[in-house]
């Protein structure tokens, strides 16, 4: 239940005067992705922080304006200029006694702009002057007020990420009118910290974020932004330490191998376990066979071998007479994970069987007696593992791959399918220090930081959209010497819809350049079609794979020696980073070609850059989070780490360890948050609704 003195906080939007359906409708497109996924709410306005700020304060007379700075300046009006053709903007002359501007308005009415700049009144414009033939003009000034709204107008303005139909003017209204619902809150910072850092309580850092008295009020680093981020990492550090202790409490089961299944495993593997494999074994099976339950995070760049660990790992388990499930985020990755696994589990007489939403009916009942009765020892599949009616006969271990596409609640849900169940959570992207610590809390964890023998470097290039005909060329002669080649098209705008149509499009031009060789496969195409595509392109029947990026994680064709990525200035560091990764898994020489398509801005070249110039995931990972937050990348928020509505790992990161810490005293004094801190605490996990942690401290 959530404490009643923050129901005003969670009302709809909707009780702000302002808000109709029309602006409920802008705000729930602005604020998509916000926790509760739904109405958008008064607390969503309040979180949706000003990007930067607009100064109104400067007051030059008109012979001091500098082209390009906000000022607002007092001038009395001269003269009107109604347009002589209706594209010609209407003109309006204004002076002081150091000279004389434009003011310019295009499509304007007349009659709206005689009320708006009465002749020979005196008005306050604010706006951004610029240089029009040897004189100012203000096109379009964003006020124009008399004596009684200049006392109304905000000295500084915030500005917000917007979307169609909402204004920074609006934003900043609802804004105050949200503040106004603010009721009076207990501080649950530590008195130290506050001063320290010269922090404000939470409502009065929320008041001077929406209305600034000078710009750094709104900075990311100033202190209002850094209070309300360090609240946000501390509601999540908390979060995550009591699911910790959670799963940590009560005894956890010991499941102890003798190695009988593993050993053939490994006798049937076509390779040797490098280093890193074996060291994560190891620890896994300690872990395993240990009283206490097992919380690891496996992390290893793309390639570096992790199923083969997670198979090893469910081989403990089933050593030990039980099972072991295997939950991929995609229905391709979960088939991809059940056929490397196949055989090896067969040479080991391991049964495996797999179940996502595709299986339905006699199939999908048919795992489900088998699973309960013992007669699967792995269990492969998507989130359909947690849905009730799976039952095991006794889950030992979980394995999650690519965690960070599942949520906490999942990760429980899966655990909670038996007695004490190990997690081993996998994940492809390697993180930097400061973000495993976000994500994961203080798991265990064993990194795979060795790539298996005998693989080349994969040859990285820039070549510019404009020599895409080259470039098909060059594919097709690859293509004759037998080269597999997925070609991605990218993200176009937030839409599967678009982005399908430019694969489709692509497919076309591409099939028509090299007749009979092209396959398809993207989100929307059923999972058999999606299926039939892969095989395609496995058998080699059609060569040349065009995708959206459904394949960016983990599909795994090692004949494939060319990835080309198109208009790859849009991706991420790290997408590209996975992406790539999908060549290059075999022994032969593999290439990367990053399709540019000018101009580039500085960011997306340093990360094309970044990306030709390295392979190893660390560093590219350190890089991304460098280059983070400079909003160029599509699908990217104007701020907040995923997951995360304030803080931002490249402007708060220095706070997470301080978080981690904190959290881990303040729990450690008050295991269920019950003393008078404690429970202004449970208010901070509500704001910031990390209430799945608050259900588990009533669980007990
Ligand atoms: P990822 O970490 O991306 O999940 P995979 O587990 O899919 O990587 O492994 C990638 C490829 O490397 C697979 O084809 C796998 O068989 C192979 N592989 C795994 N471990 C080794 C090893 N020790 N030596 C050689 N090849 C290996
Ligand atoms: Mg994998």
């Amino acid at each position: 239940m959530r404490d009643s003195r923050l129901d005003p906080l969670f009302a709809e939007a909707t009780v702000l005067t302002g808000v109709g359906p029309k602006v409920a409708k802008a705000l729930a497109r602005l604020l998509d992705g916000s926790p509760s996924g739904g109405e958008p709410r008064v607390l969503d306005l309040l979180l949706h922080a000003p990007s930067g700020a607009i100064d109104r304060r400067a007051r030059p007379k008109i012979a001091e304006l500098t082209a390009g700075e906000v000022a607002t300046v007092e001038v009395e009006v001269e003269r009107h200029q109604p347009p002589r053709s209706p594209r010609a903007p209407y003109r309006v002359v204004v002076a002081d006694e150091t000279g004389a501007m434009s003011l310019v308005f295009f499509k304007a009415q007349a009659g709206y702009i005689e009320r708006l700049l009465p002749l020979g009144e005196r008005r306050w414009v604010s706006g951004t002057p610029e240089l029009f033939d040897g004189s100012f003009q203000m096109v379009h000034p964003s006020h124009v007020l008399d004596a009684e709204g200049l006392g109304k107008l905000p000295p500084v303005e915030p500005t917000y990420p917007l979307v169609e139909g909402l204004t920074h003017g609006l934003l900043g209204r609802l804004a105050r009118a949200a503040l106004e619902r603010l009721p009076a809150l207990p501080e649950w910072l530590d008195e130290t910290l506050l001063a320290q850092r010269g922090f404000a309580g939470f409502g009065a850092s929320l008041n001077a974020l929406h209305v600034p008295k000078t710009p750094r009020d709104v900075a990311p680093e100033g202190a209002p932004l850094t209070r309300l981020a360090y609240d946000e990492l501390l509601a999540n550090q908390l979060a995550l330490q009591l699911v910790r202790a959670h799963m940590r409490r009560g005894a956890g089961r010991s499941s102890a191998g003798d190695g009988r299944v593993s050993r053939r495993i490994e006798a049937a593997l076509p390779f040797a376990l490098t280093g890193a494999q074996t060291r994560a074994v190891s620890a896994i099976r300690d872990d395993m066979a240990a009283e206490t339950r097992m919380l690891r995070l496996l992390q290893g760049d793309v390639g570096s071998g992790k199923t083969v660990v997670a198979l090893l790992a469910a081989a403990t388990a089933v050593e030990a007479g039980r099972q072991a499930a295997l939950m991929a985020p995609t229905e391709i990755l979960a088939r991809q994970h059940l056929a490397t696994l196949e055989p090896l589990a067969a040479a080991a007489d391991l049964r495996v069987a797999v179940l996502t939403g595709r299986e339905k009916g006699r199939e999908r009942a048919d795992v489900l007696a088998r699973l309960a009765a013992g007669e699967i020892d792995l269990l492969v599949g998507t989130h359909a593992l947690f849905q009730e009616d799976v039952v095991f006969r006794d889950l030992a271990l979980a394995v999650v791959d690519e965690q960070h596409k599942f949520g906490v609640r999942q990760r429980l849900a899966l655990a909670s399918k038996g007695v004490a169940v190990d997690v081993l959570v996998m994940t492809a992207t390697p993180i930097p220090r400061t973000l495993v610590l976000t994500a994961f809390g203080d798991m265990d964890h064993s990194a795979l930081d060795e790539k298996p023998p005998g693989r080349a470097p994969i040859d990285t290039r820039l070549v510019s959209l404009d020599r895409l005909d080259e470039t098909v060329d060059a594919i097709g002669r690859a293509m004759a010497k037998g080269a597999r080649v997925y070609w991605v098209c990218p993200l176009v705008e937030q839409s599967e819809t678009l982005d399908v149509a430019a694969a489709e499009d692509r497919f076309a031009s591409l099939a028509e350049a090299l007749p009979g060789k092209v396959g398809l496969v993207h989100g929307k195409m059923k999972g058999t079609e999606k299926d039939a595509a892969v095989a395609r392109f496995v058998s080699g029947e059609t060569p040349l794979l065009v995708a959206t990026t459904v394949i960016e994680v983990g599909v795994n064709v090692p004949e494939a020696t060319v990835m080309v990525i198109e208009h790859a200035e849009r991706f991420g560091l790290a997408q590209l980073h996975q992406l790539r990764g999908r060549v290059g898994r075999g022994a032969g020489r593999s290439t990367c070609l990053l399709l540019w398509k000018g101009p580039l801005g500085e960011t997306a070249k340093a990360r094309l850059e970044t990306l030709r110039d390295t392979e190893d995931g660390f560093v590219i990972a350190e890089k991304d989070l460098e280059l983070r937050g400079e909003g160029e990348v599509l699908g990217s928020r104007q701020s907040g780490a995923p997951g995360f509505r304030l803080a931002r790992m490249e402007v708060h990161g220095e706070l997470v360890r301080t978080a981690h810490q904190d959290a881990a005293l303040l729990l450690a004094r008050d295991p269920a948050l019950t003393s008078p801190r404690g429970q202004a605490l449970r208010l901070l996990l509500q704001l910031f609704e990390r209430d799945a942690a608050v259900r588990l401290l009533r669980a007990g």
